[in-house]
């Protein structure tokens, strides 16, 4: 990965950590403004995990039936 990787959200700037599906993170993150619209966004480790958690809790909450 090229050493000038950064987050994908707009305003954020951060080192990127993983390479996602745009259409994903649009899906899981709709508050988030990108900074491009290529088909792979990159998240820094501190939206990764917000993605992570967004992902989790809806697929527990409804595995769970709470
Ligand atoms: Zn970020």
């Amino acid at each position: 990965m090229p050493a000038d990787e950064v987050c994908g959200i707009s305003g954020c700037g951060q080192k990127a950590a993983r390479s996602l599906s745009t259409k994903k993170v649009k899906e899981v993150l709709p508050g988030m403004s990108l900074v491009s619209d290529a088909r792979r966004t990159h998240l820094c480790r501190d939206h990764y995990r917000q993605f992570r958690k967004a992902t989790k809790e809806e697929r527990e909450l409804e595995r769970l039936g709470w």
